[in-house]
């Protein structure tokens, strides 16, 4: 059934456009970006987009020449600020106690080639990594998958660990301008300008291909979204909903698990 909504599809262009807030919860507390990133491994750990300590969040903020990342080593549940390494986009420490992993040339050569992907973020969540075994990208058939509309991508060839500035460069060139790519036999790689949106692109892309499974498991078929409906979402999750759900993240972490300040 067609609903009569008052105006044309073409008008129906979400985002802040349509409707901005006024008076946003605070985010409670001052972070440092290294702080900032810890929250982010900590949280995608939190809910399940994380496999122990496998996979990094890079972080390069505009007008730097480095990037931060969590170590190797530790677990994403014991990500803290004081943890969080600097490296330059060759891969070497610049600052930081400990390793960085022999794959941050996922990272680099993705920051190196894409001025839109500040962050990146890279792990084998259980529900991306089902998929990513068929390997099939996920249906948007529920309304908050509309984020990941024109944004995925298939890597159906598997090369091997990627350890090499050569290897990080071919798996860029393959990922082309998408911000989410399913990597076969392996996981998923989410890129965005901003913290805020690569936090709830992950979360909402492992969410929607836990959905995209239980459908086929459960045997029925997924009513996709039209396309202009998706377009309408997709800029009232980014420009409305990604940085309000980053902050009450914060707060909720930072009230339960204040160590990751330190
Ligand atoms: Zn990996």
């Amino acid at each position: 059934m067609v609903r009569d909504h008052g105006g044309s599809e073409s008008e129906r262009v979400g985002g802040t456009a349509a409707w901005a807030p006024s008076h946003l919860p605070p985010r409670g507390v001052e972070l440092s970006p290294a702080q900032e990133l810890a929250c982010a491994v900590r949280h995608l750990d939190i809910v399940g987009f994380s496999e122990n300590m496998t996979g990094h969040v890079s972080w390069q903020q505009p007008g730097n020449d480095t990037l931060l990342v969590n170590p190797w080593g530790f677990w994403w549940r014991e990500a803290t600020g004081s943890s969080i390494l600097e490296v330059d986009l060759d891969g070497a420490v610049v600052s930081g106690d400990w390793d960085v992993t022999p794959a941050i040339h996922i990272h680099t050569e993705l920051h190196r080639r894409r001025p839109d992907a500040r962050v990146v973020v890279h792990s084998h969540p259980m529900n991306a990594a089902v998929l990513a075994a068929v390997p099939e990208l996920p249906e948007i058939v529920h309304q908050n998958s509309s984020i990941l509309s024109d944004e995925m991508v298939l890597v159906d060839d598997y090369d091997g660990e990627v350890d090499t500035p050569l290897a990080g460069g071919a798996l860029a060139d393959a990922i082309g301008d998408r911000s989410v790519a399913l990597l076969v036999s392996h996981g998923v790689i989410v890129t965005a300008p901003t913290m805020q949106e690569a936090v709830y692109k992950s979360v909402l892309f492992e969410r929607t291909c836990e959905m995209h499974w239980r459908l086929r498991a459960f045997g029925q078929k997924a009513t996709p979204i039209a396309p202009v409906f998706q377009n309408q979402l997709k800029a009232s999750l980014i420009e409305r909903a990604a940085d309000v759900y980053w902050d009450g993240a914060i707060r909720q972490l930072v009230a339960t698990e204040p160590d990751v300040l330190d």
